[in-house]
């Protein structure tokens, strides 16, 4: 077996693991990324393509060429919800436009950055298991077909959901989140379908409800270049996604004619991200580490931040040459204060919504005005509507949810809930000694949750 020493080795060439790479590359460090695509195929991941703009992504790249590259619809102003049981609304966005990309090329444009920063890129490259002797010292792989050992200071598992490194690793005596299982994913599939006709919501996200507790999307790329996809919670009884997405197309006359261009599919987490992604020599980042938003599926800001903070706690470790969890702490520190908060709160609606059918939860909301439903879900930025015009809604809202009081107040106190949640995900512990102190008074949080909800137990 070949051997090969680097002071970094990133499995997995996508979002996290190419703004991993590129980060470390510049701090001048020796790092490579073992992908299992060929070159070729390198980028082409199962996706939405929907992001919030250039703004989402860590300054290591070339950011105006991977607009420039892969930005294909960069208007997206609104979030347009169909409403099968009443009328359809849109929440604006609010401050930058979103964008739908090409995500292959965006794929490959990341790649590319990841290599002119410095970091070498091997493709054909399956790792299989990772070497340890107390702490993780490298992987084993194959590359084309032969077996390598690629021997590092630390590892950053960038290798999306399930990935197979966490069962290799003996996270024993570590605070590592094992806490993980298969009911915590969500399965999607896509297509991108070229219309015979432009779309007339190339200036919105457009979301659907599914009766699987799920949702699913058109995207536009271009006003001629959808992104169509669905996906279903794994908790719930198996949805035949193809089928699912190709009778929803063909019931919408403006997907009359049109030719289905890529088709793929892949596992998402949809839970709270990984409550340490940190073990001796062993980092985890982006889906790996469950750092997607659990109720929109969004996932590539999280990675690329995640990837990025990684490369740097990493390249201050390997400079003072200890690689335990403490020296690698701050990277759990960095994401739960940060995006980790926020999606640990928006888990808690995830949680409510499968402790009740999707036609009650239709029904409330085609009752409530978008604005209530912003409110209720805690999200910033809508435009405050004036106190006579808010007492009408809540008076009309009040009257159309009858019936559903009680589910209605149930979200109200998860809304708090949310607050409190994010509160003890900022006192999240800068070491790893109040950890299970820090635990403790979050997981005091979600009991009260399962009480008000009577949900199962999602941890
Ligand atoms: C259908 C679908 C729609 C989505 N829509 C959106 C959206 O609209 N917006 C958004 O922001 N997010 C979306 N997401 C989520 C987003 O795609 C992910 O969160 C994001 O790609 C995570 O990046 P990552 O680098 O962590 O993992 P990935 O992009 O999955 O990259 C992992 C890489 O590791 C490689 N790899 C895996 N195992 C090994 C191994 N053993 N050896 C070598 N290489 C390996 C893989 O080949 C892959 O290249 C969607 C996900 C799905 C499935």
């Amino acid at each position: 077996m070949t051997t090969e020493s680097r002071d970094i080795v990133v499995v997995g060439g996508g979002t996290a693991g190419c703004f991993a790479a590129a980060t470390a590359a510049q701090e001048g460090l020796d790092v490579v990324i073992l992908e299992r695509k060929s070159e070729d195929d390198g980028g082409h991941i199962a996706c939405g393509d929907a992001i919030k703009g250039k703004s989402t992504f860590p300054d290591v790249i070339d950011l105006d060429y991977l607009r420039e590259e892969s930005f294909t619809n960069e208007n997206i102003q609104r979030a347009h919800f169909i409403n099968p049981k009443g009328d359809n609304y849109d929440i604006p966005f609010q401050g930058e436009a979103g964008s739908v990309i090409d995500r292959k090329r965006y794929g490959e444009v990341l790649l590319e950055e990841a290599d002119r920063a410095g970091a070498e890129i091997h493709y054909n490259t399956v790792v299989t298991d990772v070497t340890q002797n107390g702490r993780v010292t490298g992987v084993t792989a194959k590359r084309e077909g032969s077996p390598v050992e690629y021997e590092a200071e630390v590892v950053i598992d960038a290798a999306g959901a399930l990935s197979i490194l966490q069962d290799k690793v003996d996270f024993e005596g570590t605070r590592y989140d094992t806490n993980v299982d298969y009911s915590q994913f969500c399965s999607a599939y896509r297509e991108v379908i070229e219309t015979d006709e432009p779309v007339e919501y190339d200036d919105a996200i457009v979301f659907k409800p599914t009766k699987e507790l799920g949702y699913l999307w058109y995207f536009p790329r271009t006003d001629r270049e959808i992104n169509a996809g669905l996906g279903f919670q794994m908790n719930k009884p198996p949805m035949e996604l193809v089928d699912v997405l190709k009778r929803d197309l063909e019931a919408q006359p403006e997907f009359e004619n049109a030719t289905v261009k890529d088709k793929l599919g892949a596992a998402l987490p949809t839970r709270r991200p990984y409550d340490s992604a940190v073990a001796p020599g062993f980092m985890s980042v982006g889906d790996a580490a469950g750092h997607v938003n659990p109720t929109t599926g969004g996932g590539i800001p999280g990675a690329a931040k995640a990837g990025h903070w990684a490369a740097e706690v990493a390249t201050d470790a390997i400079t003072e040459g200890a690689f335990s969890e403490s020296m690698l702490w701050e990277y759990n520190h960095r994401v739960q204060t940060d995006f980790g908060k926020r999606f640990a709160a928006m888990d808690l609606y995830n949680i409510f919504g499968s402790a009740h059918e999707v036609d009650e939860l239709t029904e409330i909301i085609t009752a409530l005005p978008a604005e209530m439903l912003v409110d209720l879900m805690g999200t910033k930025g809508v435009t405050s509507l004036g106190v006579v015009e808010k007492i009408k809604t809540t008076i009309r809202a009040a009257i159309d949810t009858r019936g559903h009081w009680g589910t209605l107040r149930e979200g109200y106190q998860v809304s708090q809930l949310a607050g409190d949640l994010q509160s003890v995900y900022d006192q999240y512990p800068s070491t790893p000694s109040e950890f299970e102190n820090w635990q403790a008074k979050r997981d005091a949080v979600m009991d009260q949750l399962y009480e008000i909800t009577g949900a199962e137990p999602k941890y």
